[in-house]
């Protein structure tokens, strides 16, 4: 079967590789669809602590059952499949934080991923409810943003985001619109879009119509959007330290801040007006992933149209063009690219 196997950074090989063998309690798929995202170029570029190459990358998995050693699951099952693995046993499990997991391994990481036409998942996967059967209507492609969408559905849950709050989302790639759908979904009043790439912007906006666009003066505009008053929910989706320096002023009072993308691991220190979130009553906080709950709502969100991503999915593309893929994701030139091995 052909692969797309990481062996350094900046080397990502398309090769021949044998077909992987069911183990004891996994399932083999054929992928139909993994869809790309911000995370696959970093890794492309720099490697990754977790990863010892070569490894087969992908991590937005969508497929179908070809041989299954696992009880209740049979060739022909549509399935979808979680990224982050947790453990299910430690201290964080048991109360029901899997996202934070400290024994967290991931698709793509600790286990061969999705760049390729067969991938057995693993047998913890299956141990921690993390294959979801993909509803009749839903299609592959659609199936593997249930990954990134439930990342996004884990930070608004973190920041409470619900109806009757204005929210402004910065950062307008495919994470940024899905968080505007799901704003949306979850009752928000307003939901803006912010971006400094005006391209970019103009681009997801078509797609997912905010209320307003902001691309130059971002307090400012924000400021006159809210008369003043502010968002009560502000979500970074761009890994700029600025950003989220930004984003503390941007918050209403008792207003909720997501950063919901990390900064680079060699830049992660920022300014905090202290004093700020003292008086105005603000929470700031983080978001790690999801949880395999996350990635069955996700999967519901998607197949009862609450959040719709099929119009999101702006390239498909063969395994063959993993590379060309990459770049068009690290120029942001489309919204979401998604891989058909
Ligand atoms: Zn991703
Ligand atoms: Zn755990």
């Amino acid at each position: 079967m052909k692969v797309a196997r990481f062996h350094a950074p900046g080397d990502l090989r398309v090769e021949e590789a044998p077909e992987p063998v069911t183990g004891p309690g996994e399932v083999k798929i054929r992928v139909r669809n993994c869809s790309t995202c911000g995370t696959d170029v970093k890794i492309y570029k720099h490697g990754h602590h977790h990863i010892d190459p070569p490894r087969v990358m992908g991590h937005e998995i969508a497929g179908e059952i070809v041989e299954s050693a696992a009880p209740g699951w049979s060739p022909g099952d549509r399935v979808q499949v979680i990224a982050a693995i947790p453990c299910g046993r430690c201290a964080e499990c048991a109360r029901g934080r899997m996202t934070v997991c400290p024994n967290q391994e991931s698709m793509g990481y600790h286990y061969d991923g999705g760049f390729g036409e067969y991938l057995t998942v693993p047998a913890k996967v299956l141990a921690v409810d993390g294959l979801n059967r993909i509803p009749d209507g839903v299609g592959f492609a659609e199936a593997s943003v249930a990954e990134p969408l439930a990342c996004v559905l884990n930070g608004q849950e973190l920041a409470r985001v619900g109806p009757g709050d204005d929210v402004v989302i910065m950062g307008s790639g495919p994470i940024g619109c899905l968080h505007v759908r799901l704003a949306r979904a979850r009752g928000a009043a307003r939901v803006f879009l912010a971006d400094i790439n005006p391209d970019r912007l103009a681009m997801a906006a078509a797609l997912v119509r905010p209320d307003a666009t902001i691309h130059t003066d971002i307090e400012e505009q924000l400021s006159k959007l809210t008369d003043g008053r502010g968002a009560d929910v502000v979500i970074t989706a761009a890994a700029a330290g600025s950003a989220q320096e930004q984003a503390i002023r941007m918050a209403a009072r008792q207003g909720r801040i997501s950063f919901f993308g990390g900064l680079p691991k060699d830049n992660p220190i920022i300014a905090c007006d202290s004093n700020l979130v003292h008086y105005r009553e603000l929470t700031i906080v983080g978001a790690n992933g999801s949880s395999p709950a996350h990635n069955a709502r996700a999967l519901d969100l998607i197949a009862t149209g609450a959040v719709p991503v099929a119009d999101l999915i702006t390239e498909r593309l063969p395994l063959t063009d993993i590379l060309a893929a990459i770049d068009t994701v690290a120029r942001g030139a489309a919204i979401k690219v998604t891989i058909e091995p």
